[in-house]
């Protein structure tokens, strides 16, 4: 069995490691086919995955008719129980404790407490209460002030408490990517150590710049950048690349390559963030017909002690294919902060099996 491995060097000490190994796919006629796997690592994590290049490469239509049709009627079945819409948001989310205003706005977006937390500050952003859904193509206004409100909130929050040195603004859109309503939000998160994955990028930047006095994320961006081949972009501080090795379908990062954190971007450069945010998300989802995506912005504040080794860094992935009552329990949390969220008490639930299997 055939296995290859292909170092090619980078900038600074980046280096891409792909291992190929020949397998046999199975045919649904029962014929063998050789096909190739390939082993990518990423630099900015160290974790590896899986292609399957025959499958990769495999035309995948999604039936873009039934997808909508699925979309419509999830949004019929949810509208007239919404608590997001705006004839109900008010009565049905709760306001912040900690804050001088009850809730945010900016346009139509509107900031509030998330009613079950997971963190001391994890908010909910409502992006647009008027309108239920809107399609994957027309989030432009609202992301862009999703973004300039988040700047505003998180001002305030390293306010209440300046031990909070992580920003994340994550959105799940759509049952597949583990949101459980159909309205656009997005999950505000702050926090006092970085999420798993988060921390993983940190600390393996920390190592590369001890060894080598220079940010791997900069140095893994001017080597997408002089591949070219995964290079989408560059549009003013930011760099657009898909990854060597993705975590998730089409997934694309957006890198500020001038080391900013989120806090310290212009309304100028927000603006530009959202633009080609919003352009990725419209691009894969009008080209390939992708309804549901997760992304995160990850952002480590001057306070943290891995500020110097890191710049903002947005991930955006896809999903599978809306299909009514389904409700994906893999959502950002879990695909792009490796933290796994769980609704299950273990001491309860460990209780009640017990009292079960004692008694029966
Ligand atoms: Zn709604």
């Amino acid at each position: 069995m055939l296995v290859r491995i292909y170092r090619s060097r980078g900038v600074g000490s980046v280096e891409l490691v792909k291992v190929v190994e020949e397998c046999v796919m199975y045919l649904s006629d029962g014929s063998l086919r050789k096909c190739l796997v390939e082993y990518r690592k990423d630099p900015l994590t160290g974790l590896w995955c899986r292609i399957n290049v025959e499958r990769a490469f495999r035309e995948h239509r999604p039936d873009i008719e039934e997808i909508r049709k699925n979309i419509e009627e999830v949004i019929k079945r949810t509208e007239s129980d919404c608590p997001f819409c705006a004839s109900r948001f008010r009565e049905r989310t709760p306001r912040f404790y900690f804050l001088k205003e009850s809730v945010l706005s900016r346009g139509a977006v509107v900031l509030v407490p998330n009613m079950f937390p997971f963190g001391k500050f994890h908010s909910i952003a409502i992006l647009d209460p008027g309108r239920h859904y809107r399609p994957p193509w027309d989030l432009h206004e609202v992301i862009l002030d999703l973004l300039a409100l988040c700047q505003e909130y998180f001002e305030k929050i390293i306010r209440v408490d300046s031990g909070q040195k992580y920003c994340y603004i994550n959105m799940n859109f759509l049952f597949p990517a583990g949101s459980s309503a159909v309205h656009p939000h997005a999950q505000i998160v702050t926090a006092r150590r970085p999420t798993n994955v988060h921390g993983v990028i940190l600390r393996r930047a920390e190592r590369y710049y001890r060894k080598t006095g220079r940010l791997l994320l900069l140095d893994y961006v001017d080597t997408e950048v002089s591949i070219g081949a995964r290079h989408v972009l560059t549009k003013g501080r930011f760099v657009v690349y898909a990854p060597f090795a993705p975590h998730v379908n089409y997934e694309f990062h957006i890198v500020d390559i001038e080391r900013g954190d989120f806090q310290n971007l212009s309304l100028c450069d927000i603006k530009i963030l959202a633009r080609i945010l919003c352009n990725i998300i419209s691009a894969v989802s009008l080209r390939f017909g992708q309804y549901s995506f997760n992304f995160s912005i990850y952002s480590a504040l001057p306070s943290s002690r891995y500020s110097r080794y890191s710049t903002l860094l947005v991930r955006v992935g896809f999903r599978k294919e809306p299909y009514a009552n389904y409700v994906n329990d893999i959502g950002f949390m879990e695909l792009l902060h490796g933290e796994h969220v769980v609704v299950t008490y273990p001491e309860e639930y460990a209780r009640s099996v017990r009292l079960t299997m004692t008694l029966g």
